[in-house]
This record gives structure tokens, sequence and C-alpha cells, in this order.
């Protein structure tokens, strides 16, 4: 079959699926259209927008979602890594409740603030001192903002493919219209040759690195540990400091990607399930840095944020570190991604398929691609392919984000992987000889 024809019946059979995907959901369609009268395309998050409509969730439970149709999805999107606890974990919840019984708006410190703190200053190797803010996008502003102060210089480097928050996006080197008017320079993400030559070479006007330890919205790139070294080298010979975004990253061990690859950072970013669920972002790093902060001090930086120190979010966060994502649960739940990893990727050479599945422990990455996936630029363009996977998953009773992206949670368990990997096993035969086709 030429590639031609595989890309023409691919766009049939996604059409058809897009067909009965309207047919069976339309309640959700309902809503949808109600949305669109009072926000732009019916949405007010561009990522979770899907055409021709999103399905609307009206409830979730462990690691299940319903739909405002009555459909039940086993999710394995987790909130893009912020629903690490699942959707109803005790802990999390008595939390909540404890904390909201006590009140929550009280215009000052709090005792949940301190804990929350002090674990991440502990877990984290790079962190000796840490402010909070209300997500991840907020915490790199913050970070970024205080290296240029720090540094005295006004640039940033980041890598394509890159998203760091709704201002600071990279899919391409161009950049997004809506970036921070910040000046960058964008390199190649896992290339240690070109990253320690711009770095050299923009030595004099660049206040920071920023990286993500693993390239989430690219999809699920692990970054290599020799680049990582190679930029912490380069950034600290060349008085540049060195950022981590691990808003993503940081649940891939007990202390992020930092403490699993042995490379600190002078700053990093946080976000997502940190904040026990509810919206929340950090930055940490270097005390000397960080101090800079100190209200007591006659040159200190304003830091402001009327909920930075949000009573629920602290309440939820300290207890979701402390009291349930141990080392013990690090380690079960990367295990089920390496599990979902190696299967489908033992199946995809079994079967001679263009697909791989990339990732770290219990972020995964499903691509239609033939090569090792080292940067955003080796995934070939595969929409029609990913939209007929993710339409035919959901008939399957599985959710998760139609650019392939997974991130597992704390109630699955290894039967739900399994079906999971069935799942995609037996749409990916179904198709076997379009897959081929179609990808070069
Ligand atoms: N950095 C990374 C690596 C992210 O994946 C995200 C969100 O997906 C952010 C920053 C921004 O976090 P938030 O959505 O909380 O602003």
């Amino acid at each position: 079959m030429s590639t031609v024809d595989a890309h023409a019946e691919l766009a049939a059979l996604a059409a058809e699926a897009e067909r009965r995907y309207v047919e069976r959901n339309p309640e959700s369609r309902r809503l949808h259209r109600a949305r669109a009268r009072v926000m732009p395309g019916g949405n007010t998050r561009t990522v979770i927008h899907v055409p021709p409509f999103p399905l609307t969730i009206v409830r979730g439970e462990g690691a299940r979602l319903t739909d405002a149709d009555g459909h039940v999805y086993v999710d394995l999107l987790g909130e893009y890594t912020a629903g690490l606890y699942g959707h109803s974990h005790p802990v999390i919840q008595q939390a909540i409740r404890d904390a909201l019984d006590d009140g929550m708006l009280f215009g000052a410190p709090n005792r949940h603030e301190t804990t929350l703190a002090e674990a991440l200053c502990e877990r984290f190797p790079s962190i000796e001192l840490v402010r909070f803010c209300n997500s991840g996008t907020e915490a790199n502003l913050f970070a970024l903002s205080l290296a240029r102060i720090a540094t005295g210089k006004p640039m940033i480097m980041v890598f394509e493919g890159s998203y760091h928050g709704g201002v600071f996006f990279f899919g391409t080197a161009d950049g997004s219209p809506i970036n921070a008017p910040f000046p960058f320079v964008v390199a190649p993400y896992n290339d240690a040759e070109a990253a320690g030559r711009l770095i050299a070479e923009h030595a004099h006007e660049l206040a920071a690195v920023l990286v993500e330890p693993l390239q989430g919205w690219a999809g699920a790139i692990p970054g290599e540990r020799a680049f990582l070294q190679t930029v912490r080298d380069a950034t600290a010979a060349h008085g540049v400091l060195l950022v981590f975004d691990e808003v993503m990253s940081s649940r891939l061990s007990g202390g992020g990607l930092q403490a699993a690859y042995g490379i600190t950072p002078d700053l990093t970013t946080l976000g997502k399930y940190v904040g026990g669920g509810l919206a929340f972002g950090a930055f940490g790093g270097r005390s000397d840095l960080m101090s800079r902060f100190d209200p007591s001090r006659p040159d200190a930086l304003p830091h402001a944020g009327t909920f930075n120190n949000a009573v629920l979010t602290m309440a939820a966060g300290a207890a979701g570190l402390t009291r349930v994502y141990t080392d013990a649960e690090v380690r079960r739940l990367n295990g089920l991604g390496d599990r979902l990893r190696d299967r489908l990727n033992a199946f995809a050479a079994r079967a001679d398929l263009p697909f791989v599945v990339t990732g770290y422990g219990s972020l995964a990455g499903l691509h239609f691609a033939r090569g090792p996936v080292r940067r955003i630029s080796d995934l070939p363009d595969a929409g029609e392919l990913r939209a007929l996977l993710h339409l035919e998953l959901l008939e399957h009773g599985y959710s998760y984000a139609r650019r392939g992206f997974v991130a597992l949670s704390l109630p699955f368990d290894e039967p739900d992987v399994d079906g999971f990997a069935d799942a995609v096993e037996e749409i990916l035969d179904g198709h076997a000889a379009l897959v081929r086709a179609a990808v070069p």
C-alpha cells in the first residue's frame, strides 16, 4: 500500500471513529455547545480541547472517570501528572476536610506550609530554601526573574519541544506568540555538543538555562544523563544558572530526576501533584539565591501571591508527600510504567510496527515512529494515527491525552496496565498494515 493510500484510508477510519464518538456522547456535545456560548471555543485550557468536542467529566474515583453520558474510563492521563494521587485518595481527602474544618483564609502563615516546605527541602537535593506560588508557570516566571536579577543578565536558554507553562512554550524554536517577552535562545534537546557551544557563545548575556530533565509536552522524552551533565558543567563554568523544571518529572524519584541522575541544578521549579491535587507551584534552590526573598533584608525582593500558602493546598500537599508518596510507592508506580513500556515496545518489535513508547517510570509517551526518539524532531507527523488510536481506546474504556501522553496514578495496579496494553495491541494489530504504510 502506498503512503498516500494509507493516509486516505486512515483519514476515513478516523472520521468514522469520530462519527461514533459524536453519536455516543450527546450530553458532552450539549455541554460543549453551552460552554462555547460563554467561553472561546467552549474552552478555558487549550490542551484539554480535542475536536469535535472533549468529553465533559462529571466524576472521578480511584483511577476511573465518568463522563456526562455515563461512560466510565480508566484514566491514564492523570491530569497531566497533577493527578498522581488518583481521584479519591482517603489521606488527601481527609487532610483537606480537616484543614477545611479549621478555616482556610487567614492572611497569615499556617502550620501546613512548614511541613510541606520541610518535605521539599529534605527530598530535593537542590532545594535549600523554597517558596510557594500557584502554578508551574508562575514558578518558572519567578525562578527566571530571580536568575536575571541574580546574574544581571537578560537571556534564557530553553530547548526545542519544551513546555514550561502557558507563557513558556517552545513546541518549535519560534516559541508561542503568547510567550513572556524574555529574550530566549532555543537549543536542540539531548544535544550536548550544541548546548555546550550555545552556552559558551551566549555566556555574556545568559542568565539561566531552563530545562525539563524529562520533556513532558514533547512526548515524555527523557533527558540523557550525559546531556544534562554537560549542561550542568557548562552553566557552572560560564556563570549561568541552571534551572531544572521538575513540574512533571519530580514524581520520578523521591527527589525528582535530579536525585535519580545525581545532577544538582541551582534552582528547581515544581507544581502539579506536589499540591496534593490543588492549584500549586513552587520554586526553590540555593540558599544564597533564594534568601534574596527574605523580607527582613533591606534589599529584599518582593514575592506576592494571595494564594501562595493556600491552606487546603498546603495541607493536601504536605499529607501527600509525608504520608502517601513514599519511596516504596515511587518504585511501585515507576515499575508499572516500565511494565507498560517494556510490553508495548516488545510487541511493536515483534509485529514490526513503527510504534515506540518513550518515558521514564510512571510517565510514558505513545508514538508512531520508527527510530529512537531523543527529541521532538524525531517524531513524524502522525495526526490521523494518533486520533484513531485515541478514539478507539476511548471505545475500549481508556482515556489519555491524544498526543500520546500517559501519566499513571497511584490507584493503578498491574491488571489496569495490562488491560490498557491489551487494548493498544488489539487496535494496532487491527490496523497493522496501515500503520506500517503511513509512518515513513
Ligand atoms: N512546566 C512543565 C514541565 C509542565 O509540564 C507544566 C504544565 O504542564 C508547567 C511547567 C506549567 O504548570 P502549570 O500548568 O501549573 O502552570
